[in-house]
């Protein structure tokens, strides 16, 4: 069975993105992380810690409309053999039909794992005003990392990033969950040799 998120090792989810991370996404007004930023990446958070239950990587997203939640989700790969399950990836189509329109214009995703191209592709889709992330994804991060999809000139719509909210819980879920699943395999290799 196969839970790699991209292969990551714990270098790779906790700090090696992060000059990259910092200098494209990063603004003055965002890098202090307001009250309303944390209070609701520990709702995605809380999402993640639910796909960690199931055996899932843990990695929660949340959407917020004008200050309200409309939908929370966490990443469902391996329990549905679908390589679109990502966990903003579900908070967002759910958001578009709670709010009945497709066009997520006033949503901010909180999501704990910086968003591969996939995701940020949706966003850029649903027209969001604004994505906040926690850990960086030096592997697959396409919000600053490996690629500026929020602010590429060459599309039709931008959108803020605020990145590291709550970066050191996020990365330790992901981290943990890794470990576990490492010291599983070793134990497992070394029960089956004699
Ligand atoms: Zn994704």
């Amino acid at each position: 069975m196969h839970y790699n998120w991209h292969m990551k090792t714990d270098k790779d989810i906790s700090t090696a993105g992060r000059t990259a991370g910092q200098t494209a996404g990063r603004t003055a007004d965002q890098a202090a992380g307001n009250p309303d930023d944390i209070r609701f990446m520990q709702f995605a958070l809380e999402q993640a810690k639910l796909a960690a239950s199931i055996g899932e990587v843990p990695i929660g997203a949340v959407v917020v409309c004008d200050g309200m939640l409309v939908s929370s989700a966490h990443n469902r790969r391996e329990i549905d053999a679908d390589p679109a399950a990502h966990a903003e990836f579900a908070a967002l189509q759910q958001a578009s039909r709670t709010l009945g329109r497709w066009r997520l214009t006033g949503c901010t995703v909180y999501v704990t794992l910086e968003p591969c191209l996939m995701c940020a592709g949706l966003m850029h889709q649903a027209r969001i005003d604004r994505c906040v992330f926690g850990a960086f994804d030096p592997k697959a991060g396409a919000l600053g990392t490996l690629y500026q999809v929020n602010s590429d000139p060459r599309l039709n719509h931008s959108f803020a990033v605020t990145p590291g909210i709550c970066e050191q819980e996020c990365s330790q879920l992901l981290s943990s969950f890794f470990a576990v699943l490492r010291a599983n395999k070793a134990n497992e290799k070394n029960g089956a040799t004699p």
